[in-house]
């Protein structure tokens, strides 16, 4: 536990600092509110002990900023607990006002000092573990359970983002739609599970790829994502029609290339899929055509005999 102590006066510090070592926490120490705040940043305390009156910056500002910077982290919270000369009524109000969570009087007998900081960061810890679980739920409310790909749901979020963004800036937009080649087969012939590894083995690469087209700069915030069953989405903000062709000859030697044997996959014998894409060389609001063309290219894809990519 990390304790972030705020007095200007530093008899004041120097002898509740002395306590809260003797009961086993760690310290850091600034002298007035605004050396807190940087302080508050760079170490990110569990529990910040705070006087109110203050040069340069007093308490209360302080609290407020120390709200700021939290309010720019996802479910942040850190106790915040206002040292005060006397506890009269007024100083309790003030203290919560300013965003403060309690207050302790500076003559505060050891043990209302050790009871204090016991409750608050006993629900510090709390938060904190809520605040773990809520992030990991929000990973996993965009992920695919099987092949751990963004879901459709995520996707279609992140496709109208992405779409308006490039839509304002009339940036080119890039599409693929991915199918695996005769799957029910695969599934007849190996078995369900053999399926899954399968599927899971096509989302990494994937994944792959899309994470090397950001890197390359081939396209920006690209993402592959699962759209449903055996079926997978690219999408390629800011991807030239050349990137995209790249990206899709890519996707489907990749496949191709993890001879995943398939015998019921008669002309190659091992797993493979099909592509239909769709560019724009500049987003114009309308979504719609962009799909329905991948999906029509996708189509033929299938029909000139499949493991390939059809583009235009
Ligand atoms: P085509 O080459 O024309 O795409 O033929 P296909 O057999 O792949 O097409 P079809 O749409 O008839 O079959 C898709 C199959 O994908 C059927 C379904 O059992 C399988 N599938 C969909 N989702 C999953 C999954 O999560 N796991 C497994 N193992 N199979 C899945
Ligand atoms: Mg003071
Ligand atoms: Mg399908
Ligand atoms: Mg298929």
């Amino acid at each position: 536990m990390r304790i972030l102590l705020v007095d200007d006066s530093r008899s004041v510090t120097a002898m509740i600092g002395a306590r809260l070592v003797e009961l086993g926490y760690r310290l850091v120490v600034a002298e007035n509110g605004k050396v807190a705040v940087e302080r508050f940043q760079e170490t990110s305390p569990d529990l910040v002990l705070m006087d109110i009156e203050m040069p340069v910056m007093n308490g209360f500002e302080a609290a407020q900023r120390i709200r700021a910077v939290e309010a720019t982290q996802r479910w942040a919270w850190t106790p915040v607990i206002f040292l005060t000369g006397s506890d009269t009524p007024e100083n309790l109000v003030t203290a919560i006002e300013a965003g403060g969570d309690d207050f302790i009087a500076k003559s505060a007998p050891e043990a209302v000092l050790q009871a204090k900081m016991k409750a608050m960061t006993r629900i510090a810890a709390l938060r904190a573990q809520l605040s773990r679980a809520n992030l990991k739920l929000e990973a996993q409310a965009s992920q695919d359970g099987l092949t751990g790909l963004f879901n459709r749901r995520y996707m279609d979020q992140h496709l109208d983002r992405l779409w308006d963004d490039a839509s304002k800036s009339g940036a080119p937009f890039g599409l693929l739609m991915v199918d695996v080649d005769n799957f029910k087969r695969f599934n007849d012939h190996y078995g369900h599970l053999a399926g899954d590894d399968c599927l899971r083995a096509i989302a990494g690469v994937l994944a792959q790829i899309a994470d090397k087209a950001n890197l390359a700069g081939i396209a920006r915030d690209a993402i592959a994502a699962r759209y449903g069953g055996e079926e997978f989405a690219l999408l390629l903000p800011r991807c030239t029609q050349e990137g995209l062709a790249a990206v899709a000859r890519r996707v489907v030697e990749g496949v191709h290339g993890l001879s995943i044997p398939h015998s019921a996959n008669e002309a190659w014998g091992v797993v493979t899929l099909s592509v239909g894409g769709a560019h724009l060389p500049r987003a114009d609001g309308k979504l719609g055509p962009l799909f329905r063309d991948a999906d029509a290219r996708l189509y033929r894809a299938k029909t000139c005999g499949r493991n390939r990519a059809e583009l235009g």
